[in-house]
């Protein structure tokens, strides 16, 4: 291994455990808890015949109330729609648009796609982003740790 590998697995190991420290704003322990379980739960219910990549996502509102979506693929692949993108609009059906946390989880915790990280940002750019495998094992980031410098709305001029 070069001196360079070093460092950067090095690097890699220090921010996954800075991940793994970390605690959603003002989420307890229990909170969280059942964010992951309605994840979890959704997750059953995924349609996923050609990946086999089940993954469930459960957003939760500012006002505490919880929305969940599953991946939906398609026969033409490219009308596949993430657990993510999903979950957010259920929650845009119900009214509500402002979100604190969103838990993913799948087989080997994944975290969102980039396609995903976009579509979260319009409604919740300061968001906590917990993915968890299958075991239980959990990272929890920021959004912004996950799409850096994000094009939003606010980059749109206003009047
Ligand atoms: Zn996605």
């Amino acid at each position: 291994m070069t001196k360079m590998a070093s460092q950067q697995v090095s690097k890699s190991a220090n921010q996954q455990s800075a991940a793994l420290a970390r605690q959603p704003n003002g989420l307890s322990e229990g909170e969280i808890a059942a964010l992951i379980a309605a994840a979890a739960a959704v997750r059953e219910r995924a349609y996923a015949p050609y990946s086999r990549f089940s993954v469930g996502a459960a957003l939760r509102a500012a006002d505490g109330r919880l929305f969940a979506g599953c991946n939906v693929e398609n026969a033409s692949y490219g009308l596949t729609i993430c657990a993510e993108r999903n979950a957010i609009a259920q929650a845009i059906a119900a009214g509500t648009r402002d979100f604190t946390a969103v838990a993913v989880v799948s087989e080997n915790g994944v975290t969102p796609c980039g396609a995903c990280r976009q579509v979260l940002v319009e409604f919740g750019p300061g968001m906590m982003v917990i993915v968890v495998d299958i075991r239980g094992r959990r990272r929890i980031y920021t959004l912004a740790e996950l799409l850096l410098d994000a094009f939003g709305p606010r980059q749109l001029p206003g009047d």
